[in-house]
């Protein structure tokens, strides 16, 4: 299981949810090199430990436990995966 980050992020990338996170697995972070033009920001499903620390953070509730991802927002689960993936 892990905590999904879904559509309110685009544009938005408030980057509060990088600070808290004990595993730093929320990307891109704000120095790299794709810090000002990934589309959102996106969690390591890897990584992740399911703490939920990055959900109050949020200023525009855009992430989720995968479980609770309202069903409009599903493609986010591939969307995050993939951005890792793609990295790998
Ligand atoms: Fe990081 Fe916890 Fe959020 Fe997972 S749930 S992305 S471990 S802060």
């Amino acid at each position: 299981m892990t905590h999904i980050i879904a559509e309110p992020c685009i544009g938005t990338k408030d980057l509060s949810c990088v600070d808290v996170c004990p595993v730093d697995c929320i990307h891109p972070t704000k120095n790299a090199s794709d810090g000002t033009t990934a589309q959102q920001l996106y969690i390591d499903p890897d990584t992740c430990i399911d703490c939920g620390l990055c959900v109050d953070e949020c200023p525009v509730k855009a992430i989720f436990p995968q479980d609770e991802l309202p069903e409009e927002w599903s493609k986010y689960i591939q969307i995050n995966a993939d951005y890792f993936k793609n990295k790998a």
